[in-house]
């Protein structure tokens, strides 16, 4: 069986391994929850995006929101990447992960003033503004600071991404963007307000997209804009085509990036824009499958309707179960000769959604380590300190070598910021 994550993650005999360390020795020295990331795999998945752009400007930048921990970002930065960033709290992550701001795109529906000051002190490369009102606040604040906003405005293309409702986000009936209809006149105020500078456009059609006719109706919708926008005298240099190319959870065929990539190019050279510079946005498709969540099995509680196989690993370490259904996958990191039974593999959380995988076939005896699969994106950004658990350690693993990423939180940490009454 090959894994998802393969040939970064695989079995040697009965162990499974990460690059050339054992996961169950990881977890034994570092303890459990634990996330383990892969920095061969992170950049094996970055090369498509790379090679496929080569020869045109581009830039690709990395969404921070998919995975921030400061070695990830720092991964990428030295890698040549950029960064999509969607908070002031993700672009100073990545100034202090030694990135460049000049190739940092501020996405967000909801940018404070405070956000988008910081945004122009540092000089981001641009903003990616979703509605006029955000428009005119961004003129505001960039002429009070003396400073041109650098400006692209996310256009809703009205296409279906095929994907979960909460990570579709190209569609008429949710918050992103400008719709389609409005989009030229929109650019038109844009280019009329002070302390503005349109330099692009962009789009991002939703998440864990797994076909390409999304992205082409999509691409085919934008540079229908870009010509109607140019014909009105406004020009527009960079074309942003988003993030949200897929990755194998269980049995999805994502395309390669490459292929994705070489289509579009296509079909933007045949319809004469091949001289605009190409960005994209990705995140779970560079990190998702270069990292897993390790857990320990507490207890099992075999029952008559279901087998419960307790962990230590719950909602709060990894959400995307809880929040979407989603499935991941879930083995042990050390094989076991015997017969599989059937097992819901929940956490110790107090909520019937604190589960990480459903009817799930294993082998499992109380202080194995299982690997939830996957885990490298949306994992970590989404934890939370539900029933005052600490996050987990992160671990970056490279070849033979291994680096402690993030240390794992202590109760006092949790409440440092807290504060008794007076008597
Ligand atoms: C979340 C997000 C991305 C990254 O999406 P992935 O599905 O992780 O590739 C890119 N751009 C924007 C604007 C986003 O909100």
């Amino acid at each position: 069986m090959t894994l998802p994550g393969a040939p970064f993650l695989a079995y040697r005999g009965q162990d499974l391994f990460m690059d050339d360390l054992s996961l169950n020795d990881l977890a034994r020295e570092h303890g459990t929850p634990l996330y383990v990331y892969s920095r061969r795999a992170m950049l094996a998945a970055l090369a498509p995006y790379q090679k496929a752009l080569q020869g045109r400007p581009h830039l690709v930048c990395f969404a921070v929101k998919s995975n921030s921990n400061l070695a990830v970002l720092q991964t990428f930065a030295r890698a040549g990447c950029g960064f999509d960033i969607v908070s002031g709290g993700e672009l100073e992550r990545v100034l202090a992960a030694g990135g460049d701001a000049g190739k940092v795109v501020f996405s967000g529906v909801g940018k404070s003033r405070r956000e988008m000051k910081q945004g122009l002190e540092a000089g981001v490369r641009c903003f990616n503004v979703e509605s006029t009102a955000e428009l005119e606040v961004l003129s505001e604040v960039a002429t009070q600071i003396g400073r041109t906003a650098r400006v692209s405005l996310r256009v809703n293309p009205d296409v279906d991404a095929g994907t979960h409702p909460y990570i579709s986000t190209g569609l008429k009936g949710n918050k992103f963007g400008v719709a389609h209809e409005v989009a030229v006149a929109t650019y038109q105020r844009a280019a009329q307000l002070p302390g503005i500078e349109v330099v692009g456009i962009d789009c991002h059609i939703g998440s864990q997209i797994t076909e390409i006719a999304p992205y082409l109706d999509a691409l085919d919708r934008v540079l229908d804009l870009v010509e109607a926008i140019e014909a009105t005298g406004v020009t527009l240099h960079h074309l942003d085509l988003g993030g949200g190319l897929g990755i194998t959870y269980t049995d999805e065929t994502p395309p390669a990036a490459d292929v994705l990539i070489a289509q579009l190019l296509a079909k933007i050279d045949a319809r004469g824009h091949g001289h605009r510079e190409i960005v994209f946005e990705p995140g779970r498709s560079l990190v998702g499958n270069a990292g897993v969540l390790l857990t320990e099995v507490m207890f099992l509680k075999p029952g008559e309707q279901k087998n419960f196989c307790v962990v230590d690993a719950a909602m709060n370490d990894l959400m995307r179960p809880a929040l979407y259904e989603a499935f991941m996958g879930i083995v042990n990191t050390r094989r076991r000769e015997g017969a599989t039974e059937v097992w819901d593999v929940v956490g110790p959380v107090c909520e019937s959604g604190d589960w990480l995988g459903r009817d799930r076939q294993l082998s499992v005896q109380p202080g194995d380590v299982l690997a939830v699969l996957s885990a490298g994106a949306y994992g970590m950004t989404m934890a939370s300190n539900y029933n005052t658990r600490g996050r987990a350690a992160e671990v970056m693993v490279d070849g033979s070598q291994a680096w402690v990423i993030r240390e794992r939180e202590v109760p006092a940490d949790l409440f440092k910021h807290e504060h008794l009454l007076p008597n």
